[in-house]
């Protein structure tokens, strides 16, 4: 093998196969109805993607996170949306990094295997979003037990999940030295709350996400599911963001490849004035540019994952990973319309909602200014901005 050879190409080729059985109507319809794709998720569960990083002792593939991103990646490349599970492999890391034995005995064989799904990570509340650890919804000890009171914004798929992945205030924040300390991670089952002291209700987006409030009311959640120590939630949480990071942007690299790849073919099918548009290069530089672009990118996000599996420093690679890779797609998605012309606002031929869907990317799951001020600080050497 030379270095110039993809290691995952063999998976990529077995990922497209199974994309090749959710083609553009199915995801259209689901738009349109504003509904989950379960059955894409279960054919994704089956083939055992969704469990690409559970250890094989836990009955995972036991692959590291460019596999992940391989996987990810390819399914937005075909026009699929990852972003329905994306999160099972990620918030897992948590509870692999961080948790004990016994909760990865308990929940890791049974994610894998499909019986649980633990696709619903709660850290974001109205009042703060990027300033997590102003958070508001506090667990209070009882016994062997925590009552869990509060509220979460923007928990995806909470309605399609068993487990969630809770970050909670244990300890006031009058009470610690430094403000993100005090905040723990539990493993929330939401199966026996759902309905009685969890309430979930869907929040209807622009593009198809499953996302929801979530409100918490004396919810009870065992003591034996936090996850590591108490009060050390945010450390746990930040560890697990750059794998998402990292994840996301590799769904974003192919997301750019997509829209890239559609609009080279579109451009070389028009024709106007008798020659196909493609033909000019104010059709050929943007799309040529926007390729340019997801390259770069494409590199960044490599490196990042290998930095991540060689358990080195990698919050730098991993934010400019996340930043690049989401505008290089916003850049191939403006271009993919702009070269579509009207056809581009079109439904049935998916550009639109592409575009919808990748524009979450420069907010979430960390806007491109909380990158730039990562960097301007934690790498430049420059004041805290905020
Ligand atoms: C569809 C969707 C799905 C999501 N899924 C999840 C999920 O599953 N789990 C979860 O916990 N969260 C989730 N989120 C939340 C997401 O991570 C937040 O929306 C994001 O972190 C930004 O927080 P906010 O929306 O409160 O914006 P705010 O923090 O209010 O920021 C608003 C704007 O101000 C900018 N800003 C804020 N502070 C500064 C500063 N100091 N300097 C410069 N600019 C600043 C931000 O960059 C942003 O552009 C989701 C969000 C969406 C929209």
């Amino acid at each position: 093998m030379t270095c110039f050879e993809d290691p995952y190409e063999s998976i990529r080729e077995e990922v497209r196969k199974l994309c090749a059985r959710f083609p553009s109507p199915y995801w259209r319809k689901l738009d349109e109805t504003r509904t989950y794709p379960t059955e894409f998720v279960k054919a994704l569960t089956e083939a055992g993607y969704l469990s690409t990083l559970i250890p094989e002792e836990f009955g995972g593939a036991g692959l590291g996170l460019s596999a992940a991103a391989a996987i990810l990646e390819t399914i937005q490349a075909e026009g699929c949306n990852g972003a329905a599970c994306h999160a099972q492999l990620y918030t897992m890391g948590t509870i692999l990094r961080h948790g004990s034995l016994q909760q990865k005995k308990e929940y890791l064989p049974r994610v894998a295997s499909g019986e649980l799904r633990l696709q619903a990570f709660g850290v974001t509340e109205p009042t703060s979003g990027t300033d997590t650890a102003s958070l508001r919804t506090v667990a209070r000890r009882d016994g062997d037990n925590f009552a869990v009171n509060g509220q979460k914004i923007w928990t995806s798929r909470a309605e399609h999940s068993d487990l969630m992945l809770l970050l909670a205030r244990t300890t006031p924040r009058e009470q610690v030295a430094k403000r993100t300390d005090g905040l723990s991670t539990f493993i929330v089952d939401m199966r026996s709350v759902r309905g009685k002291s969890l309430t979930i209700r869907p929040i209807r987006t622009m593009m198809n996400h499953s996302t929801c409030e979530v409100f918490f009311d004396n919810m009870i959640v065992p003591a034996a599911n936090l996850v590591g120590e108490e009060g050390k939630g945010f450390r746990y949480i930040l560890s697990g963001m750059n794998a998402e990071r990292i994840l996301i942007a590799a769904e974003c690299v192919g997301d750019a490849k997509w829209f890239t790849n559609a609009s080279i073919k579109y451009a070389r099918d028009r024709k106007m004035f008798g020659r196909p548009i493609g033909q000019n290069q104010g059709i050929q530089f943007p799309i040529a540019k926007a390729y340019a672009a997801m390259r770069a990118a494409e590199l960044m996000v490599h490196d990042a994952a290998r930095r991540y599996e060689a358990e080195l420093a990698c919050g730098a690679e991993a934010n400019m990973a996340k930043m690049l890779a989401a505008d290089a797609s916003w850049e191939a998605a403006n271009v993919c319309i702009q070269t579509h012309g009207g056809f581009g606002f079109a439904e049935e031929y998916d550009v639109e909602r592409k575009f919808r869907e990748t524009r979450l990317y420069q907010v979430a799951p960390v806007s491109t200014n909380m990158i730039l001020a990562y960097l301007s600080e934690h790498v430049l050497g420059m004041p805290r901005s905020y």
